[in-house]
């Protein structure tokens, strides 16, 4: 799918912007500051219905307006989409899809596929398991909106639970009944995530090998917080009420889900404890381009790709996977200019100049 055209209205530095994107690749190229990540930002929250730098969407709003606007119109393989997305400075939202208001988010998921790839991306490998679960979360939701809507009720039933358990004087009975919603969501969210975890397996092992001239075999593991198999739901309700006086001391639920986590191993060894800056890096790298050809598999089609100042990040080699890799796909890359990229780029190019909230094309 391919992003045709972008409208802002007061959107972050925006005042107006209405641009036509290539169908390849296209640069932003400026200095730092000017507004290269917050196009993307736009892009990103038409994907998924929030900014992947901000909760707080008032944010986007421009400084001293009343609301943000973005539109985008996509281009896809079976019906093309248009998005129209409203943002009031007092934080509310309103999205439209083809001309009407959608209900739920669960409804903006999956029309537009994005991959974004940016430097903090790197937290993925490095940091704790939640960054881990939202990748694994932001990346099955575009393709799944049964699992979105399984994460959003599992998420309520456990706040609710949390909630209840703090009450001293709580009705036991509820907690059951919250501990077999929890389990009905949380079985539909694992097989999800191990099915993905395959796919990424598949996918990766090929590209990390590539990225690596045959070096390094890349393993992804599922660390479920409950043991997968055919005995899970038992063992899921059964590890609940073990921790459940545990639990109501502390007023939070010790076992589930949201406890997940998975591995990456290089050659056999956790690349978070061990794998050096470049290992981790390259990690995060195959992990972005299997996820690019999981869409592809699924949707047939290729979603966009958004590439946020990595390019500066990487050395030769990798810069030249990217490059190639990204020959069928509508890509966005942001840089400052220093790295030249266009003695890489060999096929059809745009080059956008980005200077202080103002886009233009240089052909
Ligand atoms: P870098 O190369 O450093 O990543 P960039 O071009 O990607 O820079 P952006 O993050 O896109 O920069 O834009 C940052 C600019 O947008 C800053 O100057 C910031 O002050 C401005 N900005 C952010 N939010 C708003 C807002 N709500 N209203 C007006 N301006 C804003
Ligand atoms: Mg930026």
């Amino acid at each position: 799918m391919r992003i045709n055209r972008l409208t802002l209205h007061n959107f972050r530095n925006y005042k107006e912007l209405d641009m036509d994107l290539g169908n390849g690749v296209n640069v932003f190229q400026g200095e730092n500051a000017q507004g290269k990540t917050n196009v993307l930002e736009a892009m990103y929250f038409c994907a998924f219905g929030r900014s992947h730098r901000t909760s707080k969407d008032k944010e986007l709003v421009r400084w001293g307006e009343d609301n943000a606007r973005i539109k985008l119109h996509i281009e896809r393989e079976r019906l093309d989409k248009d998005i129209d997305i409203f943002i009031l400075n007092d934080g509310k939202k309103s999205i439209g899809v083809n001309k009407i208001k959608i209900k739920k988010m669960g409804d903006l998921i999956g029309v537009l596929n994005i991959v974004m790839f940016s430097p903090e991306d790197l937290k993925i490998v490095k940091e704790s398991p939640s960054l881990r679960r939202k990748f694994l979360d932001m990346e099955i939701s575009q393709l799944d909106r049964k699992y979105y809507n399984a994460l959003v009720s599992y998420n309520k039933v456990l706040n609710e639970r949390n909630s209840l358990m703090k009450n001293r004087k709580m009705d036991r009975n509820m907690l059951d009944v919250y501990d077999h919603q929890l389990v009905d969501n949380g079985l539909y969210i694992m097989k999800q995530r191990m099915n993905y975890i395959r796919m990424l397996n598949a996918r990766g092992k090929d590209i990390h090998l590539e990225i690596t001239s045959g070096r390094e075999n890349v393993d992804f593991v599922y660390v479920p917080s409950v043991p997968f198999g055919e005995s899970m739901k038992d063992d899921f309700l059964t590890s609940l009420s073990r921790n459940r006086e545990k639990d109501m001391e502390k007023g939070n639920t010790s076992v589930g889900t949201h406890r997940d986590d998975f591995s990456i191993n290089i050659n056999g060894v956790d690349v978070r404890s061990y794998g050096s800056q470049g290992q981790q890096r390259t990690a995060v790298l195959t992990m972005k381009f299997a996820s690019l050809g999981i869409i592809r598999d699924i949707k047939g089609e290729y979603p966009v790709l958004l590439l946020d100042d990595v390019l500066s990040e990487l050395d030769l080699s990798r810069k030249k996977f990217i490059l190639k890799s990204i020959e069928n796909i509508q890509t966005v890359i942001t840089c400052t200019g220093v790295e030249n990229i266009e003695d890489y780029l060999t096929g059809d190019y745009r080059l956008f100049n980005v200077t202080d909230g103002s886009l233009k094309w240089k052909e």
